[in-house]
C-alpha cells in the first residue's frame, strides 16, 4: 500500500501581529520530508508507523510556521494549492495521512484544518480513507470531522506523544484501507474556552479526562481525542473538543463524546489559574535558597504565537539586581548591535518590545558579549527529540548578574539544549526565565526546585478578559461566567 504524508501547520494567534506571509513556513518537499523519519514529531510518526506496516510512504509537501499570528490568505491558498497537487500527482494511493496542527486560521479561513480536509477529500475522491494528525490544542471544526476517517489528537501536554499518536493514525488508516473497521466520529463541544496553563495532562482535571478517554479505548473505541483548544485563535471553532471513533457504532460515539464532554464542563473550574504579580515572582525567585526556580513568562508564550520579545521580567531581574539568571528574548536589532559589539565587546542596546503594544517597553541595556553562535540545535527531547531548530544568529550577554540570550527568531523554550547550546548550563542557574505556558516542563521540569507562573503582560496572557474577542461563538465559559449548558444525559442512567 502507498500513504501520502505532508500537510500544513500552524497554531494561530489572531491577536498577534499579522497577517504572516509565505517565509515564515518552513516548507520541505518531496523527500525532503522524509528527514523527519525517528524524530518524536507528528511527521515521523506517519513516515515511521507507514514503513512499520510495510506501507510506502509518499511525501508531498509539508509546511510549518508553529506558532504565530494569522497566516495570509495567498500564504495559505498557496501552501494548500500545492499540497493538493502533490496529492493529485502522487499516483495510486491507499490512503493519506495528514499532519496538521488543529487551531490554525488564517486570512479567509477561520477553520483552516476544515478547509484543508475538504480539499484533499475532493483531491482523492471518496475512497481513499484520510487520517488526521492534530496537536492538543487543537479546535476541532466538524466540517474537517466529516471529512475524513481518522483523527488522532496527543494525548500529551507537555507534548511527549507526537510521534506515537501518528503512528497511531497510520495504523487504524492501513485497517481501514483494508476494510476491517468502519471509523464513525462524533464530535463534543461544550462551550469552554480554558486556556494553555489550565490544560497541564499530568495533573486534574486534564489527567481525568485522559484517563477516561483511555479507558473508552480499551473498551469500546477505536480512538479517543481531548483537546483542550486554543483561546487566542479568535474564531468560532475556538474551545475545547472531545472526539470519539467507533468501529461502525455510531451511538456509541455520540454517547462516549457527550459523556467527557460532561466531565470536562464539571471540572471546568478547576481549569482556572492565577499568576503571581511581576515583581512579588521575581522577589520570590531571588530569595529562594536553591535554584533553580523556573519563572513561567506566560504572557509572551513563544509556543502560543507571541512574539518573543516580552519585557517585562527583563527590567524586574535588573531593577531587583537578580544574579545567575538567564533569559532569552527575540530581537533581530539587538543580536546586530551585539554582533557589530563582537565577542568580548561591551554592546549597548535596546532590549524587545519592538513587535507590538502588548508585551512591555524596550529595555536599555549594556553588557558584555560572551557569544555569537548560528544559533542551530537538534532537540534531545522528550518533545520534538530529534528535530533541528534554528534561532538564527544568538548572542549571549551578561548584563549585571543576567545572561541575556538574545535569538534573531522567537524559539519555544522546552529543551535544555537551547541553552545547552551556547555553552549556558541549566542547573547551575538560580533563575531561568522560560517563555511558555506548559511546554517548559518537558525539558526543564526534571531540574526544577520551583516554578512561579507570572502574570506578565502579553497576547499569551491567561486573563482571557484582557482580550477584545468578536468571533469565538458567545456565551462561552469563562469570558460569560453565566454560561449555562446542558450536558445531554446518558442514555439509561
Ligand atoms: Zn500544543
Amino acid at each position: 500500500m502507498r500513504f501520502a504524508i505532508g500537510g500544513i501547520v500552524n497554531e494561530t494567534n489572531t491577536f498577534a501581529t499579522g497577517p504572516v506571509g509565505l517565509d515564515a513556513f518552513l516548507q520541505l518537499r518531496g523527500e525532503a520530508c522524509l528527514a523527519y523519519a525517528r524524530t518524536n514529531h507528528s511527521l515521523g510518526g506517519a513516515i515511521d508507523g507507514c514503513r512499520d506496516l510495510g506501507i510506502e510512504p509518499v511525501p508531498t509537501l509539508y509546511a510549518d510556521a508553529f506558532a504565530s499570528g494569522l497566516p495570509s490568505r495567498t500564504a495559505f491558498t498557496t501552501l494548500l494549492d500545492e499540497l493538493a497537487g502533490r496529492i493529485a500527482d502522487a499516483g495510486p494511493l491507499d490512503g493519506v495521512v495528514l499532519t496538521l496542527h488543529g487551531a490554525m486560521a488564517a486570512d479567509g479561513h477561520p477553520d483552516a484544518e476544515s478547509t484543508i480536509a475538504r480539499r484533499v477529500r475532493a483531491v482523492v475522491g471518496p475512497d481513499v480513507p484520510i487520517a488526521v494528525t492534530l496537536d492538543f490544542h487543537a479546535n476541532i471544526g466538524q466540517p474537517m470531522v466529516d471529512a475524513v476517517e481518522i483523527v488522532t489528537t496527543y494525548d500529551t501536554y507537555p507534548h511527549r506523544d507526537e510521534a506515537e499518536r501518528a503512528r497511531e493514525a497510520a495504523a487504524l488508516l492501513a485497517r481501514t484501507a483494508r476494510g476491517e473497521i468502519r471509523p464513525t466520529a462524533a464530535l463534543a463541544k461544550p462551550p469552554m474556552l480554558p486556556v494553555p496553563q489550565g490544560q497541564h495532562t499530568e495533573v486534574s482535571p486534564f489527567r481525568d479526562l485522559i484517563a477516561a478517554a483511555h479507558a473508552m479505548e480499551r473498551r469500546d473505541a477505536l480512538t479517543v481525542t481531548v483537546a483542550g483548544g486554543f483561546p487566542y485563535a479568535d474564531v468560532p471553532v475556538a474551545g475545547a473538543g472531545f472526539l470519539v471513533i467507533t468501529d461502525g457504532e455510531p451511538e456509541r460515539a455520540r454517547s462516549l463524546a457527550d459523556a467527557l464532554a460532561r466531565q470536562a464542563w464539571t471540572s471546568r473550574e478547576a481549569m482556572r489559574v492565577r499568576n503571581t504579580p511581576v515583581e512579588q515572582a521575581v522577589a520570590e525567585a531571588i530569595a529562594y535558597p536553591d535554584g533553580s526556580v523556573i519563572l513561567v513568562d506566560v504572557g509572551d508564550n513563544i509556543g502560543g504565537g507571541t512574539p518573543g520579545d516580552g519585557t517585562a521580567l527583563l527590567a524586574e531581574l535588573l531593577r531587583q539586581r537578580a544574579r545567575r539568571a538567564v533569559m532569552v528574548i527575540a530581537d533581530r536589532a539587538a543580536v546586530a548591535d551585539a554582533a557589530r559589539a563582537g565577542v568580548g565587546g561591551i554592546v549597548e542596546s535596546m532590549v524587545g518590545g519592538k513587535t507590538d503594544a502588548w508585551h512591555g517597553e524596550p529595555v536599555p541595556i549594556q553588557g558584555r558579549v560572551g557569544a555569537i553562535s548560528d544559533g542551530r540545535w537538534v532537540h534531545e527531547g522528550p518533545e520534538w527529540a530529534g528535530v533541528p531548530v534554528d534561532m538564527g544568529t544568538t548572542a549571549v550577554v551578561q548584563v549585571d548578574g543576567v545572561t541575556l540570550v538574545l535569538t534573531e527568531k522567537p524559539t519555544a523554550p522546552g529543551d535544555l539544549q537551547q541553552l545547552k547550546s551556547l555553552g549556558i548550563e541549566p542547573a547551575a542557574q538560580q533563575i531561568i526565565v522560560v517563555k511558555a505556558a506548559v511546554r517548559w516542563r518537558g525539558g526543564y521540569g526534571p531540574i526544577a526546585k520551583r516554578a512561579i507562573h507570572v502574570d506578565t503582560p502579553g497576547l499569551g496572557s491567561a486573563d482571557l478578559m484582557r482580550f477584545p474577542f468578536r468571533h469565538v461563538r458567545r456565551p462561552i465559559w469563562p469570558l460569560d461566567p453565566e454560561t449555562a449548558w446542558a450536558p445531554p444525559s446518558i442514555p439509561g442512567s
